[in-house]
């Protein structure tokens, strides 16, 4: 990696799908849609993906997201570097907090180089920096990992809990074909006190679990397509005070964009088809949901991002 690979505005990843269920992508960035009256963020995004012919910028991406009335992101890592990425790029971004995290498809890897052990020890350091905020995405995923993964899955995942407990931070669950394990696993070990089940998956009987728990549901752009109709249910009974909102970008597109890159400008869409299915005024479930996303990180005001010294000011360029 050459010297300039390393500053944090590199891209760490490459999206190199350009296929969505069998079919080839467009892969150009949608036009912005129409600006929320009432801002919201994106609770669980990766900007350190780039995807696209003409990929974006993160900063690209904020300014984006900020001129639809999309105020700040949670950048989410899913390994030791896209961690690392998200806690330096969070710490001097004010539209950026950072969420850090083993992914559990990441976890069987690591234990099979005899890894796991001291990169759980890394996540539990990078935990500690400023404007990390949220341990994530972990969890179980019984999709993409098979039996012979499961134990360092367990391991993990419990070792990302007792550090969001530990710190104070918020858990943010990727749960993939594993409901009745993520939660018997949260039972057992005890969950951090803002759960939040990242991209949510299940259904009515699901969220009325989360429910009973004060865990919350995020939803992404999944909830717009037609064959989600198990999502719209689950967000039925969802109390609104435990709804958050996401895109998981550059995946999961919203409809009527469904396998173009996503992105966070892109939100508006899916939130508008939550507000549209429970019958409510897009300004006031957006109202909601930003005080509920505050409750869960913390302000993205809070312990603001120190100027670098060595960095080059406004001033200086011009
Ligand atoms: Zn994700």
């Amino acid at each position: 990696m050459s010297e300039q690979d390393s500053s944090p505005s590199a891209y760490v990843r490459q999206r190199n799908t350009t296929e969505v269920n069998g079919t080839s992508r467009d892969l150009t960035y949608p036009p912005l849609p129409e600006g929320l009256t009432v801002p919201v963020y994106d609770n669980h995004t990766h900007l350190e993906i780039a995807d696209g012919v003409e990929p974006l910028t993160y900063l690209e991406h904020l300014d984006r997201a900020s001129s639809v009335g999309v105020r700040g992101v949670v950048q989410v890592g899913g390994d030791l570097e896209t961690s690392r990425w998200s806690a330096e790029v969070a710490a001097n971004e004010p539209r950026m907090l950072a969420a850090v995290a083993i992914h559990p498809n990441e976890a069987p890897r690591y234990a099979a180089a005899g890894a796991l052990q001291s990169a759980l020890e890394e996540i539990a350091e990078l935990a500690t920096r400023p404007r990390v905020r949220a341990i994530g995405e972990t969890g179980l995923d019984f999709f993409r990992t098979g039996e012979d993964g499961r134990a360092a899955q367990y391991e993990s995942f419990e070792a990302h809990i007792e550090i969001a407990k530990r710190n104070g931070l918020a858990l943010q669950i990727h749960d993939r074909d594993a409901h009745d394990e993520v939660v018997r696993t949260l039972k057992r070990v005890g969950a951090p006190e803002h759960t939040v089940f990242h991209c949510f998956s299940g259904d009515e009987v699901l969220a009325r679990i989360c429910a009973d728990n004060g865990w919350y549901a995020s939803f992404s752009g999944n909830i717009t397509f037609k064959n989600a109709e198990r999502l719209r249910e689950a967000l039925d009974v969802m109390p609104r005070a435990l709804l958050l909102v996401e895109t998981d970008a550059p995946f999961l597109t919203p409809d009527p964009l469904r396998g173009r890159p996503n992105a966070p400008y892109l939100i508006p869409y899916t939130l508008r088809a939550m507000a549209a299915r429970l019958g409510a005024d897009v300004s006031m479930l957006a109202a909601q949901i930003s005080s509920n996303t505050e409750l869960v990180y913390g302000s993205w005001g809070d312990d603001p991002p120190v100027p670098d010294a060595d960095a080059p000011r406004p001033s200086a360029l011009a």
